[in-house]
């Protein structure tokens, strides 16, 4: 194997196989459907991972490892998968800047990004982990809204992209309209570096703009050895519509590349090697999206979008380094990638395989870990020891002792790990910024079928929502039953399904119900004291605390602001449990409170009478008094609603869904269907499946995903409120 060589001496330990600057994290996000699966496939085939091609319809394909995804065909959790690349020698375009890369292995990590509206935590969580991503779009459909969801969180995670238009061959496809879609709704500034040449059946092969050449594959091209395409002259009926993309790619990286400017500007050619270079430098800062097309399916183009990702998206050292801070302060602190600074790693994934048992993956952004070595967790304040580490190379996990800077692995067998913790060494306090995740809006109760099953239920509950951070779980305390939260009605029937399989217990369930959340809208300050004397030892606990609306999706934060030890430091924790307690159980109408700050500002303490219990109850009080004067609000999710429908139902569809209290965002006509935008509240939506058939004789459907949460109207507040009081079962 190589050894180390770039950039040896100040980032890459020279025992390690892969050098950061060829080292790729990556995702594959898409829409359910626009072929991320086959993609991902499709790679470990050609990376020479996986000897047989499998097909998502022949329900055997490496990522897809639980029963009820190959049933469903869709991906709901991610894998980290390992793979190797080696750009050909030869290959067009082969240049000065990637010439010192050929020949070596570049060290690709693939997350597995679910497709799923339900399942958008998962995407947010891989995108954390991510230094880029290839968005698939389908050639037929463009950007359908999920699409624009996944762009949404890329975006908000700052991941680069190059973009890939699949099914080039299916009946209907057309780049252009998947190139507009990109433009147009994503406002990505998006320019093709790969044509197809034809289309549908007659997809033969691309034209690669950069190099002006044409890329062509032969028939009965399987083998993962090699390349299976030839590089030829364009074909003179092509010419034109290559140089002119050309043309406007340069112009396009002269807007924002000074480099290519300056050359444009001095009427200087822009060699490829030039070009290649400028997109790089655009696309890793996201400024710039390269446009592929191809298809997975039919195994072209698959190769050259590998040689893409090598070359357009970033390394670890192309990015800005992860930031952290240091625990209970808000100091930042960075962590530049580098195999000679401390150890600092992200766990992104809870994962329960089959024959390797609970996996932590995790992230090294900084240091190296070697078997036996000690890790730290910053949230629990435990060490523990690393027994055994591992990567998952295809189907296959594979024992490794060391890794490195920029690596993704799972560590096997840690007990107090969840998914967002940060894993460091001891002498390196941080904790790395946990993914924000969206909180549930749905939930129901649970109960096993056979009364015996109650704690094995319990068990695989939480076992489940220890992976999943959009799912939680807990009993009601007046009504003893056992409440599931989550993401949508599917989410929750997925979670019910693995409870059977994995853990063995049968549920029955109850109706789904909308998880309200309360908030506040002013500053307030309130006071709560716990004060039992009656003869013997009492009781005393007594705090002051602070409120503020916090921002929207910023979630809860609490804070201790006591100096002089008014309230002694080992009863502090009691006060912010109490805080915590109050918070999750609501004030308001007993919903869970979310977007509050709350300060801890004072109290009193008595010297024999004070404990914690005191304490807490104090917190409990405190927090209450102080929201109920803070101007409480209920809020409720509301969904982001498609509705597809020929024309002559558009008004009565419209109609239905004013009365849904729905406000219409936007109407829109593609392919000869109308598309209707809107944004509804979850409470209304129960039932839409029905009417939207019932309406529309069954022609129209739609699609939703929960958007954000928003203030409860006047005019239906009562009625939630009187309910809440009468059915406290499944309130979250
Ligand atoms: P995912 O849901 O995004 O993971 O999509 P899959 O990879 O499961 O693909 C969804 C469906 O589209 C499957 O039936 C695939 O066989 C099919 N598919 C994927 N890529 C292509 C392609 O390039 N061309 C054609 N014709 N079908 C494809």
């Amino acid at each position: 194997m190589e050894a180390a060589v770039d950039n040896q001496k100040t980032v890459n330990a020279p025992d390690r196989p892969y050098t950061l600057e060829r080292t790729r994290n990556i995702g594959i996000a898409a829409h359910i459907d626009a072929g991320k699966t086959t993609t991902t496939e499709r790679i470990l085939f050609y990376t020479g991972l996986i000897h047989k091609i499998g097909d998502v319809d022949d329900g055997n394909t490496v990522t897809d490892w639980m029963e009820q995804e190959r049933e469903r065909g869709i991906t709901i959790t991610s894998a980290a998968v390992t793979c190797f690349w080696t750009q050909k020698q030869g290959k067009p375009g082969e240049d000065a800047i990637y010439k010192a890369f050929n020949n070596i292995p570049h060290r690709v990590n693939i997350i597995d990004t679910p497709g799923h509206v339900d399942f958008t935590a998962e995407v947010e969580r891989s995108m954390r982990v991510l230094d880029g991503a290839v968005a698939v779009f389908c050639g037929v459909a463009g950007v359908q809204p999920q699409s624009e969801t996944v762009w949404r969180q890329a975006t908000k995670y700052k991941v680069p992209r190059i973009a890939f238009v699949n099914k080039m061959d299916r009946t209907g496809a057309n780049f252009d309209n998947a190139l507009n879609d990109m433009r147009n709704k994503l406002k990505a500034y998006a320019f093709p570096i790969f044509l197809p040449i034809g289309a549908e059946e007659r997809f033969e092969g691309v034209i690669d703009v950069v190099n002006q050449k044409a890329i062509v594959w032969g028939a009965g091209d399987i083998t993962n050895e090699g390349l299976n395409y030839e590089v030829k002259e364009i074909a003179p009926a092509d010419k034109d519509r290559a140089a002119m993309a050309l043309a406007e790619l340069i112009e396009a990286v002269s807007n924002k590349d000074d480099r290519i400017a300056e050359l444009v500007l001095e009427e200087k050619p822009v060699t490829p090697q030039e070009l290649k270079a400028a997109i790089r430098r655009l696309t890793c800062k996201i400024e710039l999206v390269p446009v592929l097309c191809g298809s997975a399916f039919k195994k072209k183009a698959v190769q050259v979008l590998i040689d893409a990702v090598v070359d357009y998206l970033p390394g670890p050292l192309d990015i800005p380094p992860a930031e952290g801070i240091e625990p209970g302060t808000d100091n930042k602190v960075t962590v530049e990638a580098s195999d000679f600074n401390k150890f600092c790693s992200l766990a992104f994934k809870l994962w329960t395989d089959p024959y390797a048992g609970k996996l932590v993956f995790f992230r090294v952004y900084s240091g190296q870990l070697k078997k036996g070595d000690t890790i730290y967790n910053p949230r629990t304040r435990k060490r523990e020891r690393v027994s055994r580490l591992m990567v998952i190379q295809g189907s296959e996990r594979k024992d490794v002792d060391h890794v490195h800077a920029g690596d993704i692995a799972a560590l096997v067998g840690l007990r107090n790990i969840t998914t967002g913790d940060t894993l460091c060494d001891e002498d390196f306090d941080i904790t790395l910024e946990p993914p924000t995740f969206p909180e549930p809006v749905i939930s129901m109760a649970v109960e096993p079928k056979t009364k015996a099953d109650r704690d094995k239920m319990s068990e695989g509950l939480q076992r489940l929502a220890e992976e999943d951070p959009t799912f939680r779980c807990f009993t009601n305390e007046e009504t003893s039953q056992l409440i599931i939260a989550g993401m949508g009605e599917l989410h929750l029937e997925i979670i019910i399904d693995r409870l059977k399989r994995e853990f063995k217990v049968d549920a029955n369930t109850g109706a789904p119900q909308i998880a309200y959340r309360e908030t506040i809208t002013k500053q307030a300050d309130g006071e709560g004291k716990f004060i039992r004397q009656s003869g013997g030892r009492g009781q005393y606990g007594h705090a002051l605390v602070k409120v503020y609306p916090n921002e929207k999706g910023k979630g809860v934060e609490v804070l201790n602001k006591i100096v002089g030890g008014a309230i002694p430091k080992e009863y502090i924790p009691a006060v912010v449990d109490g805080v915590e307690e109050a918070i999750k159980g609501g004030v308001y109408a007993g919903y869970q409170v979310i977007d509050i700050k709350v300060e801890i500002v004072d109290g009193t303490f008595h010297e024999v009478d004070s404990n914690e219990l005191a304490f807490k109850m104090a917190g409990i009080f405190a927090l209450k008094d102080a929201f109920k004067k803070a101007n409480p609000i209920l809020l409720e999710p509301i969904m982001k609603v498609e509705v597809t429908t020929p024309d002559e139902y558009q008004g009565d569809l419209l109609g239905d869904i004013n009365r849904r209290r729905g406000t219409i965002i936007g109407i829109e006509a593609k392919s000869g269907q109308t598309v209707l935008n809107a944004h509804v509240p979850l409470a209304e939506m129960f039932g839409y499946a029905t009417a939207i058939r019932s309406l529309s004789k069954g022609r129209a459907s739609y699609s939703m995903e929960p958007l954000t949460f928003e203030q409860v109207p006047n005019s239906v507040l009562a009625a939630i409120l009187d309910s809440a009081k009468s059915k406290p079962a499944a309130r979250t």
